[in-house]
């Protein structure tokens, strides 16, 4: 069959990264599973967690002191009768019913507020003589207290499903005891690696073949971002093969190749999938490292899809995405981080977020071809305020070891041919 026509369509980095983001809101995740709450940390919460009772629960104490009646504090030092001591987790028979005009209670953090006081003066302000104590601050009604529900209403919305869990999310709905969670199951995305010369790591290379690096690059930012990678043998640039192994990769949820989408006679990828009918939205995008990154999706009923897969699932409904990654090591790590991870998130079930780019000061002047967006490997260093960056010596997009010193990457605007030291330049982290 003959090869329908491919239009080349390159985009600029703004609009081929919105083209990914629309996309991604038509994916869904593929089921959830329950977690334990530690093991539920970095995942994505599939079943939203409410508050069981009101935070906090009662009126609480930020600090050690004593419970007053602000007003009673008009005149200063007020002496005060000290009618009992209130600890933290104290039992509710033994906490005064109510602290009346001229009494107070000795409190703790963390202990309940009982009625009639309405602030807690800090202990450093007091003195206690037995059963008095002598304060020598004023405090506004409600200073030091935390009232009761405050922090939440019991029955509110505390994590919504889409977010992933950090370790304040896990806090939080351990504090609701929930010692389980609801999360999604991870995304399978298969890594499909091109090229005649590439060869496994555990293969001694002839002269002129290249080691394996990117399925493995590939797969440790599959796991980070929430996927479940899944490599597949190397293709070969020769389509009958390389057609069988995107039939394969596209049972996956996502399917991601690296290599073979360059102008050579034998970059293969965007020919094989065009005679398989696939829709493309992009076949490059105005940024370096990267510039030949595809974007496409293999609708439901071509592309194979309908087949049944190794382990008897069927191929994802309603078609399955694939990026062509660039073959180069640096940029097929910079075109997943700018493209694929947005896709993946969301087949991972994670709302949608926007890519913001951090500030730092730039240690050393930059010169470069303006008309692309350059994402240059670079080491963001400096203390507290003072972030500073600098950009690492490299061979190009090539060039895993410099990729490997840098921690971050400037991001230079497709405008800017010179930036001086000294100036503030946008910083994506890795
Ligand atoms: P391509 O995009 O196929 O033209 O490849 C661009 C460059 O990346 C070539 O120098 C390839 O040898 C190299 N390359 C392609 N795939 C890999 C891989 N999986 N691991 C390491 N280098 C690769
Ligand atoms: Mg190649």
């Amino acid at each position: 069959m003959p090869a329908p026509p491919l239009h080349a369509t390159v985009l600029s980095f703004e609009d081929a990264r919105r083209v990914v983001e629309e996309q991604a809101t038509t994916v869904h995740p593929a089921g959830t599973e329950s977690a334990a709450l530690l093991a539920a940390a970095g995942r994505v919460l599939a079943v939203a967690v409410f508050a069981d009772r009101d935070i906090p629960p009662f009126p609480r104490s930020t600090r050690d002191g004593y419970a007053v009646r602000s007003e009673d504090l008009a005149q200063l030092p007020a002496t005060l009768d000290v009618i009992g001591e209130i600890r933290a987790g104290e039992q509710l028979d033994r906490i005064p019913r109510e602290i009346g005009p001229g009494q107070a209670a000795s409190i703790m953090t963390g202990a309940p507020v009982p009625a009639g006081a309405d602030a807690v003066v800090m202990v450093e302000y007091s003195s206690q003589h037995g059963e008095r104590a002598e304060i020598t601050k004023r405090v506004e009604p409600g200073q030091n207290v935390v009232p009761r529900g405050a922090e939440a209403r019991q029955g509110s919305l505390l994590l919504d499903r889409g977010r992933r869990l950090n370790e304040a999310a896990i806090a939080l709905a351990a504090s609701v005891g929930k010692a389980k969670l609801e999360v999604y199951r991870p995304p399978r995305v298969a890594v499909l690696t091109t090229g005649d010369e590439i060869v496994d790591v555990g293969a001694t290379p002839s002269p002129t073949q290249i080691r394996n690096s990117n399925s493995y690059s590939l797969a440790v930012q599959i796991r980070q971002a929430g996927g479940e990678p899944v490599l597949l043998p190397i293709a070969p640039d020769e389509p009958q093969g390389l057609r069988r192994l995107v039939e394969d990769g596209l049972k996956s949820d996502l399917l991601l190749m690296t290599g073979g989408v360059s102008m050579g006679r034998y970059d293969l990828v965007e020919q094989v999938l065009s005679e398989m009918g696939a829709e493309f939205f992009f076949t490059g995008a105005k940024i370096q490292p990267g510039r030949p990154v595809v974007f496409g999706k293999c609708g439901a009923g071509k592309c194979g899809a309908g087949a049944l897969a190794r382990d008897g699932a069927l191929a994802p409904q309603g078609g399955a995405y694939f990026f062509g990654l660039p073959g180069n090591p640096v940029s097929t790590m910079v075109t997943f981080e700018l493209f694929a991870c947005p896709m993946l998130e969301a087949l991972a079930g994670q709302l949608p977020r926007k890519l913001a780019f951090l500030h730092a000061r730039l240690k050393s002047e930059i010169r470069i071809k303006t008309g692309l967006r350059r994402f240059l490997p670079a080491v963001l260093s400096g203390e507290f305020e003072n972030s500073e960056v600098e950009l690492v010596a490299w061979q190009g997009s090539g060039d895993i070891a410099a990729t490997a010193r840098a921690n971050c990457y400037v991001v230079v605007p497709p405008d800017r041919e010179h930036i001086a030291a000294g100036e503030w330049v946008a910083v994506m982290p890795r």
